[in-house]
């Protein structure tokens, strides 16, 4: 399994970057959904955030669980 960890941050080059998992936001057709423990890579420099492969696929099942109509 292939690990995406940053060694610094892409925006601003810092090495204080660090990996958490918290709770995601996100705004879907003027409705606020929350993905709870998504785990991602943040920047306490600059505040940039990124996330891998991994929490963008828990986001979309989220999202798609959420909102079944979307085509
Ligand atoms: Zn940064």
């Amino acid at each position: 399994m292939k690990t995406s960890a940053l060694r610094h941050c892409p925006n601003c080059g810092s090495r204080a970057i660090k990996r958490v998992r918290k709770p995601f936001r996100a705004k879907l057709k003027a409705r606020l959904i929350v993905v709870p423990d998504v785990e991602r890579e943040i920047c306490p420099e600059c505040k940039e955030e990124y996330f891998d492969r991994e929490a963008n696929i828990v986001i979309d099942a989220y999202c798609f669980g959420m909102s079944r109509q979307r085509a």
